[in-house]
């Protein structure tokens, strides 16, 4: 005797037809079945299937993040495909879960703490600091950053890198790291983004601006571009990182453009701000650069 008999297959092709004519109300589903060019028969035996993508894809429709996901795969949609006339369903990431596929690749090359070789002795003082402001660092709180001073190639950059990579990654600070010479560049090529970046530089968790006072700035730079996020992020206690080659006192000359009385003023009131937001460190070692 056969296992399913001739009169059940026939009730389970009606009710296959039943589901598909329903389905067919919506035209949702008739332009998915069409644009697979999927024949009666072979769209018959997958209408629940097909009816699932479209619920997904509805669910995306309105979706602002992986944490309110409605879909069966968080953070993925379920997509139907059509290869050698046969159809295929695969749980495909979401644009929300690519952006952060693609933000966990790049965290991967980043220099982390763990990265941070300790054979340099002269550097250790300075990782001690790091790490207790690491173990330590707390939002709420107003922790002060560095003002990293010494001699070119001794690690100042990548140290502050390494520590900042590291809150970013683990405690979610919002991290902005500057070459702070090409950010005044940026921003005179780039005028329109100019209120964008300096909103983003005022208002980040943590700002690192390296490289201060490897140039000259005009006036503009100094008191409109510097003073400004400065004064900014000491009225909101953010945390502000410094690298230069330059000590505070000779940062002070290099900000004192035109050398007169007004400027030296102007410049005083920016090695201010930076004494209130930073606590000083030396690091004069070799040059490890290649
Ligand atoms: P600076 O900013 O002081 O001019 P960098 O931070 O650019 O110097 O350091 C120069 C190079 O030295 C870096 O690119 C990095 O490869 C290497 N370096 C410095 N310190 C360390 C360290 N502790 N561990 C691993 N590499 C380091
Ligand atoms: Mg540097």
């Amino acid at each position: 005797m056969p296992l399913v008999s001739g009169m059940e297959l026939k009730s389970n092709k009606l009710e296959l037809e039943k589901n598909f004519e329903e389905a067919c109300l919506s035209k949702e589903f008739v332009m998915l079945v069409k644009s697979l060019k999927l024949d009666k028969t072979s769209a018959m035996k997958k209408t629940i299937k097909l009816q699932e993508t479209l619920e997904e894809k509805s669910h995306c429709k309105n979706c602002k993040g992986t944490f309110m996901c409605k879909n069966a795969y968080n953070g993925h949609v379920l997509i139907p495909t059509k290869k050698e006339n046969r159809i295929y369903f695969t749980y495909m990431p979401c644009k929300y879960e690519e952006q952060i596929l693609e933000k966990n690749k790049q965290n991967e090359r980043k220099v982390r703490m763990k990265d941070i070789d300790t054979k340099d002795k002269k550097q250790l003082s300075i990782i001690k600091w790091m790490d207790s402001f690491y173990e330590n660092y707390d939002l709420a709180k107003n922790s002060k950053g560095l003002y990293l001073h010494g001699s070119f190639g001794s690690g100042k950059t990548y140290l502050l890198t390494a520590l900042l990579n590291e809150l970013e990654i683990t405690k979610h600070v919002s991290v902005e790291m500057v070459y702070f010479p090409e950010v005044l560049r940026s921003i005179k090529e780039d005028f329109d983004a100019f209120g964008y970046k300096m909103q983003r530089f005022m208002n980040v968790d943590i700002l690192l601006l390296d490289d201060i006072g490897a140039e000259k700035v005009t006036e503009w730079g100094r008191d409109e571009v510097l003073g400004t996020i400065l004064q900014h992020r000491m009225e909101k206690n953010k945390t502000t990182f410094f690298t230069s080659n330059l000590t505070i006192k000779e940062l002070e000359t290099n900000l004192s453009i035109a050398n007169n009385s007004v400027d030296k003023v102007k410049s005083r009131r920016i090695i201010e701000r930076i004494k209130q937001l930073s606590v000083d460190m030396e690091l004069v070692s070799e040059n490890r650069r290649d």
